[in-house]
């Protein structure tokens, strides 16, 4: 489950699996979808990590 953390005035959105941030739900999704399922990060998903 993508899991959600408040930053001062923001909502992140974070892959379990591999803890990255995210400001889109919907991405932090797809990370948590491609991190569960092959165990590597997806370089297209991750630049789009806020930190
Ligand atoms: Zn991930």
């Amino acid at each position: 489950m993508v899991k959600t953390i408040r930053k001062g005035e923001k909502i992140l959105y974070v892959c379990e699996e591999c803890k990255l941030k995210y400001e889109e739900r919907e991405i932090a999704e797809k990370c948590e979808a491609w991190c569960s399922k092959y165990k590597t990060c997806n370089l297209e998903i991750i630049e789009h990590a806020v930190e």
